[in-house]
């Protein structure tokens, strides 16, 4: 039975971990060791909506809690330069999974002209609000929101809640292991020469990966087929009069694409980028031409996109980079730390704290699959985008694997944004829904065969539906005038109510 549990790796993951686990699991010695020679990556700031869901809703964490130490703004969704319309917003709610009742198609069938304003929290996105104004003026903070996150703050603050939690950390660096007879891992040495037992290892050393990969050697699947991407330039500035967005932007570059996330005074940018396409210096030099305020050397990180084969091995499971990784194109590594821990600690829970091997291996298929969908994603992301004429871009519309969602396109070429998609979906589990897939096949114009042209009385209720969110965005808050009203002595917080999309734990 497991009784104790080492966490290798104080970064977001391992945090996260391991304050889930004490709370959920507080009979259990949870410790974490860390290096703070090796340090945590710093970037990863973007989130989806299930992640204030992890901490408000599963961890109980009070939101005037978290809002006062993390200063979190507001992300409602992601703004993509992208495609041959230039742009289109991609919110956390339903702007084409849904039909105005008054109107005889789903909403992707009026978009041919124009895609926007077809949700309240779209119309806000293209306002620049991040929320409507209730009656009273206070803002209606709805549960459609992510937030924009500083990594090293979020770090600090995790480590804060851990202790707390009664969560010891200890300093040492991992340099090797005792295996155990039947496999596994009984204890991790420091290069102090300490040896730390436990029973159960949680791996959230980053892209190190010292447990699964280094140590249990497990084999590493590459997406490479279907995403091209494995380097980024990140460098960000202190914002002077630029507004806080309520989203993040993806903007289309050469060889790839960047980053803009939104923190209350600094501004987060970074360029993903394709090292067979483009060298470090050019993307550099490309980088820093389209933001002149960004540092001059701006900061080179390596990536692969990709995740081990299994993620739970014996006794250690890997969490958050040291189990896979995609570029953050969907801001998704968050979401899957967390959707990771409930899964594992519902399955530790529901076994006594006696997983077997069938224990495993569901972990490792939902897991597996959840990594899957997300790669399929992002690579449809490629396919589609038509903006920019480079060797880099036509490589991706030419070559990049979207096989594994080959029906999904095929049945949407001929019957165009319904949400019968769905069932084309090679999961219903989906994390981004078919709502996600519309979104980029609509704001893409992907072509599709069954056109439907609105009669003249279509088109009065379609602009009159736009008109009516659009003047309720127009009056909404701001992120600035926001953070004044909820940073105010006489605000309080009730839970958000709205459902949000892309906030089921992923692999479940
Ligand atoms: C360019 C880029 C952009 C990203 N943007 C986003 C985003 O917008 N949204 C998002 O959700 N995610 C994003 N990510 C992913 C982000 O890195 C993760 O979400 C998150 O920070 C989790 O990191 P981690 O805890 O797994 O690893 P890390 O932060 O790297 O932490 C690893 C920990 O392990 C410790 N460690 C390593 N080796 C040893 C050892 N031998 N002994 C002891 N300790 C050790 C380190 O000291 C550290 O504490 C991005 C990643 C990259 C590369």
């Amino acid at each position: 039975m497991i009784k104790s549990i080492l966490v290798v790796g104080s970064g977001s993951a391992g945090l996260i971990a391991a304050i889930s686990l004490k709370r959920k699991l507080p009979q259990l010695t949870i410790r974490i060791v860390r290096s703070p020679e090796i340090g945590v990556i710093g970037v990863g700031e973007g989130t989806t909506p299930n992640f204030p869901k992890h901490i408000f809703d599963y961890l109980g964490i009070t939101r005037k809690r978290f809002y006062a130490l993390a200063e979190p703004t507001w992300k409602l969704g992601i703004r993509f330069l992208w495609g041959p319309r230039g742009r289109f917003d991609y919110t956390f709610d339903q702007q084409l999974d849904r039909q105005w009742s008054d109107l005889s198609m789903p909403n992707g069938y009026y978009c041919d002209e124009e895609f926007r304003s077809v949700s309240l929290p779209g119309a806000l996105m293209w306002h620049g609000k991040a929320f409507p104004r209730q009656p009273n003026n206070c803002p209606d903070i709805q549960g459609w929101h992510a937030f924009h996150i500083e990594n090293a703050k979020f770090v600090e603050v995790l480590e804060i809640l851990a202790r707390e939690n009664e969560v010891e950390i200890l300093d040492g660096k991992v340099v090797g292991s005792d295996r155990l007879p039947e496999g596994g891992i009984a204890a991790v040495h420091l290069e102090d020469g300490r040896r730390l037992e436990a029973d159960f290892f949680v791996d959230c050393s980053g892209f190190r990966s010292e447990l699964l990969g280094r140590t249990l050697e497990e084999p590493f699947a590459s997406f490479d087929r279907s995403l091209f991407c494995d380097r980024a330039v990140v460098g960000g500035w202190e914002r002077t009069d630029e507004p806080i967005l309520p989203y993040t932007t993806a903007e289309t570059m050469d060889a790839g694409w960047a980053w803009q996330i939104e923190h209350e005074h600094h501004i987060n940018r970074g360029y993903v980028y394709c090292s067979q396409a483009i060298s470090d210096d050019k993307a550099a030099a490309e980088f820093l031409r389209k933001n002149p305020k960004a540092p001059s050397s701006p900061r080179v990180v390596k990536f692969r996109s990709g995740c081990y084969r299994r993620m739970w091995v014996e006794n250690v499971v890997a969490i958050g980079n040291s189990g896979g990784f995609v570029e953050p194109l969907e801001a998704t590594a968050l979401m899957m730390v967390c959707g990771h821990v409930q899964t594992l600690l519902e399955m530790l829970s529901r076994s006594r704290l006696e997983p077997t091997p069938t224990w495993r291996s569901l972990y490792n298929d939902l897991a597996a699959q959840g990594w899957t969908d997300i790669r399929d994603f992002l690579a449809l992301h490629y396919k589609l985008n038509t903006a920019l004429d480079t060797p880099f871009w036509r490589h991706c519309q030419e070559d990049t694997d979207v096989s594994n969602i080959a029906s999904l396109l095929e049945f949407y070429a001929e019957n165009g944004p319904t949400g019968f998609c769905r069932y084309r979906l090679s999961r219903s589990e989906n994390d981004f829904g078919v709502e996600g897939y519309l979104v980029m096949l609509v704001g893409n114009r992907a072509p599709y065969r069954a056109r439907h042209t609105p009669s003249e009385a279509e088109r009065r209720a379609w602009a009159q539906h736009r008109a009516q969110v659009d003047a309720a965005a127009r009056t909404g808050l701001d992120v600035q005038e926001t953070l004044s009203y909820i940073r105010h002595p006489g605000w309080e917080w009730h839970a958000d109510t709205a459902v949000a999309t892309r906030s089921s734990a992923p692999g479940r």
